[in-house]
């Protein structure tokens, strides 16, 4: 069995070493060197809650950072922090350098200061206003010319070029997000935070609108925190993911690091489906009750994990079932779902573990049928200690 040393290393448990993690992984993705916004130890209660809880983070210019989280985790809480619509109870905000919050008697920059723009989750158009006015809304200072020729280039960054005169209730959900993009972008923010950006809109549209939003908040340059419980839109639009669990930053890094070597079994679960095979380190091969692996697919399992005892993590992509109704099968299939393309399996291991795998349509499978299972991955696989009685 792992000791709690290896287990630190491999998946970072403690919150300290946890963070030393994240910032190694933050080093290794910079898009550019000039930090834009950082928490430092931020934290925020409400009463005897503790919505974030010492959240440290740092974002570099021109990125785009979602942070990823089940309901109630705090990330609307830390938006609201770096907007300045929250103060916290501890740590600060900075952004581009300058203090905007500091716990205690330290200073606070008002919203209206902080060269933060917001796109709300529901969008929040003045209904009364044409889209062109919504867009001008922010820039009203500006001389006529230099503001009109503003909301011109905005609507046709958004796409809204002939919609300028157009109420919000005369456009769609999509293109009312656009125009509440354009407006939020309309004085230059330093840094623009999405609210769940994609949760009112048709699940069709949804696709469409996070390459829209992407290419459009890439287009400007413009720092952006976004904000989702929505793995999959999290991963396919962030430069990097945070993830969070419990007020706390779980893991941060690119979409493909936390997907594919997540630090701990919350990730793993949280980023889609995440089954656990007991394996057991012997020689050049770690075995499972279903196949042995190649020890060079597990990651990182130096000479000291000899007889080591694990549990491997692997996706449903990762396993391969077929039929074996007649000889000596390793389990049976106790769920199906079809999903139309694919059909998610669940097949109840002899060796009393699960494991999930996912088919193509045509290959079917019926409950109850006895299953041989086999690991196809062709990439490295992440491992976990294994857990005690308590679970820990
Ligand atoms: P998320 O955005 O991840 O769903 P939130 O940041 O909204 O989470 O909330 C984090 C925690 O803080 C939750 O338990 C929530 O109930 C609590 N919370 C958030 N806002 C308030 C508030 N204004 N008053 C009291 N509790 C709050």
């Amino acid at each position: 069995m792992a000791t709690s040393r290896q287990h630190e290393e491999i998946v970072g448990e403690p919150s300290e070493q946890r963070q030393r993690s994240a910032d190694r992984q933050e080093s290794e993705t910079p898009t550019a060197d000039r930090t834009i916004l950082t928490l430092d130890s931020a934290t925020k209660r409400y009463g005897p809650e503790v919505a974030v809880d010492e959240l440290s983070l740092s974002v570099v210019d021109g990125e785009f950072i979602t942070l990823l989280g089940p309901s109630g985790c705090g990330k609307s809480t830390t938006l609201r922090l770096i907007a300045g619509l929250e103060r916290p109870d501890e740590g600060a905000v900075r952004i581009d350098g300058e203090t905007a919050a500091e716990a205690g008697d330290g200073p606070f920059v008002p919203p209206e200061n902080r060269n933060v723009g917001v796109v709300f989750q529901d969008f929040a158009l003045f209904p009364h206003m044409t889209a062109a006015e919504n867009v001008a809304f922010g820039i009203e200072d500006l001389p006529d010319a230099e503001r009109d020729g503003r909301v011109e280039d905005l609507l046709e960054l958004v796409g809204l070029a002939d919609q300028g005169d157009s109420r919000p209730e005369a456009l769609s959900g999509g293109q009312q997000q656009r125009v509440a993009l354009a407006r939020a972008l309309a004085p230059e923010p330093e840094i623009l935070l999405l609210d769940e950006p994609f949760s009112n809109l048709d699940v069709d549209l949804r696709v469409e609108m996070r390459e829209e939003v992407r290419r459009i908040v890439k287009d400007t340059g413009v720092t952006a925190v976004s904000v989702t419980h929505d793995q999959e839109e999290a991963l396919s639009i962030s430069d990097r993911v945070a993830v969070m669990h419990e007020g706390e930053l779980e893991q941060v890094g690119a979409p493909e690091a936390v997907f594919q070597r997540p630090t701990s079994r919350f990730v793993a679960n949280f980023l889609g489906h995440a089954s656990f095979l007991s394996g057991y380190v012997q020689g050049d091969e770690v075995e499972t009750s279903v196949d042995s692996l190649p020890r060079e697919q597990v990651h990182g399992l130096q000479s000291e994990y000899d007889h080591t005892e694990l549990d491997v993590l692997v996706r449903p992509d990762d396993v391969l079932t077929t039929c074996n109704c007649n000889g000596e099968a390793d389990g049976v299939i106790t769920y199906r779902r079809y999903l139309g393309p694919t059909v998610l399996y669940r097949v109840e291991l002899d060796s009393g573990e699960t494991v999930q795998c996912m088919h193509n349509h045509s290959e079917k499978l019926e409950l109850g049928d006895r299953v041989d299972v086999g690991l196809v991955a062709d990439h490295e696989l992440v491992w976990f200690p294994v857990e005690d009685d308590a679970g820990a």
